[in-house]
């Protein structure tokens, strides 16, 4: 399952541009993972999604 690193995460929001059935911007701008990679249907890359936030905040 995708984890956000809350310390590291900026909130620019690409990771809930790329994908919002996987990831949601909490009220305090960071970004929080929803997908727990199991019953995920949707069609995003997680690596992609990995790659391409900018601080490396999303593990996996
Ligand atoms: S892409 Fe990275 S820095 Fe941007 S909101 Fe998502 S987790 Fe945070």
């Amino acid at each position: 399952m995708p984890k956000v690193d809350q310390d590291k995460c900026i909130g620019c929001g690409v990771c809930v541009a790329v994908c919002e059935k996987c990831f949601k911007m909490e009220e305090n701008g960071k970004a929080i993972a929803l997908c727990d990679g199991s019953d995920c249907n949707c069609d995003c890359n997680l690596d992609e999604v990995i790659s391409t936030c900018p601080v490396d905040a999303i593990s996996k």
